[in-house]
């Protein structure tokens, strides 16, 4: 099965989560475009300054970097059978690589859209920690580690990323409306993306979204309770 399992949905919405549950369930990368451009962003390079200007306001980085980065990742050999995109497309101009890359690397598209509402956006961003060294996701609010800060899996210290203060998310959530909204609905009328209920229990929706991707494109609705 060669399938490239694209994630959508607004920062916050679980994509992070659910991706790195799929990458351990089928084996495929979890590509993390956020993650790698942080990565990027430490270089003390033109570039490497201006992703973190970018990042930090919380706005998007530019299409032609994303081409470069989208490229690069999913030609290493790990992403050969399939991978998972977490961040990846944000913007019609980086869907339309998307499909390209698909026709030419021969793999299917499956896309899955977390549905999440605007205050509980918040609440997950403003709350969100990782752990600094598994990557191992928390919430103070919803999911605290058992002892405070620390990691329940290896005892790293969870941290709190620089842009989910409630300017930066605020900002975050702007862009997301500003410019992958379009794609969503773009997305919504080819009747190609599954759309699920991101503010059920985390193992509901991981669980939901294995029957998505074992059942394919028929179900458009699946485990979502609104509409
Ligand atoms: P994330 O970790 O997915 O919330 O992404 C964090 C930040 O990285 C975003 O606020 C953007 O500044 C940048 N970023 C990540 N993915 C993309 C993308 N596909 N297009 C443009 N900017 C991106």
């Amino acid at each position: 099965m060669q399938k490239i399992i694209v994630m959508l949905g607004a920062p916050g919405a679980g994509k992070g989560t659910q991706s790195r549950r799929l990458s351990e369930r089928f084996g495929y990368p979890q590509i993390s475009t956020g993650d790698i451009l942080r990565e990027m962003a430490k270089a003390p390079t033109a570039l490497g300054q201006e992703i973190k200007t970018v990042q930090s306001a919380g706005k998007l980085v530019s299409d032609d970097v994303l081409a470069e980065v989208i490229r690069a990742r999913t030609s290493q050999p790990d992403s050969k059978n399939g991978y998972i995109l977490d961040g990846f497309p944000r913007t019609l101009s980086q869907a339309k690589l998307l499909d390209h890359l698909a026709r030419e690397q021969g793999n299917d598209i499956i896309l899955v859209r977390v549905v999440t509402s605007h205050d509980a956006l918040m609440k997950r961003l403003t709350g969100r920690r990782t752990c600094a060294t598994c990557g191992e996701i928390y919430n103070i609010y919803s999911r605290p580690p058992k002892v405070d800060a620390i990691c329940d899996r290896d005892g790293g210290p969870t941290l709190q990323r620089s842009d989910d203060n409630a300017e930066s998310v605020e900002a975050r959530l702007k862009a997301y409306e500003e410019s992958t909204a379009p794609l969503i609905a773009h997305y919504t009328k080819s009747g190609r993306m599954i759309e699920i209920d991101g503010e059920r229990p985390v193992d509901e929706v991981f669980e939901t979204i294995l029957k998505v991707i074992e059942r394919g494109r028929d179900n458009k609705k699946i485990g979502r309770t609104e509409d």
